[in-house]
């Protein structure tokens, strides 16, 4: 008989690179190019101000959004208010701001090929 001990292991969660859609990620890489200098330091996320009220954070938007995790990534873009602040403090340059701006044009771009 099995115990109850009040919790359960984790269930495991691959992720398929191979099989995600990457259209977004190259949507917006195509017309930022910064967005490949982005080396997940997360001063982005530490500064933003969607982040003071919400879940948002834009360190992991920019993981998803490169892993090709679309149906996350739709989830939590439109938390972003284009303040622009995480822009300024990027040690990288990445423009920021334009990357999520990007990420819902390429959401609109998609959905209105599919009609
Ligand atoms: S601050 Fe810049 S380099 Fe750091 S996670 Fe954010 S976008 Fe990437
Ligand atoms: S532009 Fe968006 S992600 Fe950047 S600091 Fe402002 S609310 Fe946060």
């Amino acid at each position: 008989m099995a115990r109850n001990f009040g919790f359960a292991p984790i269930k495991g969660r691959v992720i398929d690179f191979d099989r995600n859609d990457k259209r977004v990620f190259e949507y917006v890489l195509e017309r930022e190019p910064s967005f490949a200098l982005c080396i997940g330091c997360g001063g982005c996320a530490a500064t933003c101000s969607a982040a003071n009220f919400t879940e948002f954070s834009l360190r992991k938007l920019n993981i998803l959004i490169r892993r090709g995790e679309n149906d996350e990534v739709r989830k939590i873009v439109d938390r972003c208010m284009l303040c622009g602040k995480c822009t300024l403090v990027c040690p990288r340059g990445v423009n920021t701001r334009n990357v999520v701006f990007l990420t819902r044009e390429a959401f609109e771009e998609f959905d209105n090929y599919a009609i």
